[in-house]
């Protein structure tokens, strides 16, 4: 996808503080954090969001999902964190190329 920002960060044409790299996936910081810890992990593959996904995607949503509390514990969460995946316009999606946020490290977290 030519225009899009998170395919621009894959092919190293925007630069991005990259936490973890391999063949399917790609990590690295948000550049607006939420919390003291705030990263993404996005597949290197164009997928629009959540919605878009379907059977073909499981393996590749299960490897996404099993590598947020790696990733976090190497980040310092060492009690925890919150994964978001926001979806579509109603579920406040801003780059419409699939994502897990997981952030945390602060003193407290509200519960929404
Ligand atoms: P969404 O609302 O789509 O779930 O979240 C998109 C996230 O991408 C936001 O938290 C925003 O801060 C982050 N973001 C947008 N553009 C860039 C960028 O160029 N680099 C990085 N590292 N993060 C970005
Ligand atoms: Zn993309």
């Amino acid at each position: 996808m030519l225009d899009c920002i998170f395919c621009k960060i894959v092919n190293s044409q925007i630069p991005s503080k990259k936490i973890y790299e391999d063949e399917e996936l790609l990590a690295f910081h948000d550049i607006h954090p939420i919390a003291r810890v705030h990263f993404m992990i996005i597949p290197k593959i164009h997928v629009d969001s959540l919605e878009r996904c379907t059977a073909i995607h499981q393996p590749l949503l299960g490897k996404m999902l099993l590598l947020a509390p790696k990733l976090a514990k190497e980040q310092g969460l060492v009690n925890g964190f919150r994964t978001m995946i926001n979806t579509g316009h109603g579920g406040g999606q801003e780059v419409y190329h699939l994502h897990v946020h997981v952030f945390g490290g602060d003193a407290s977290m509200p519960r929404t």
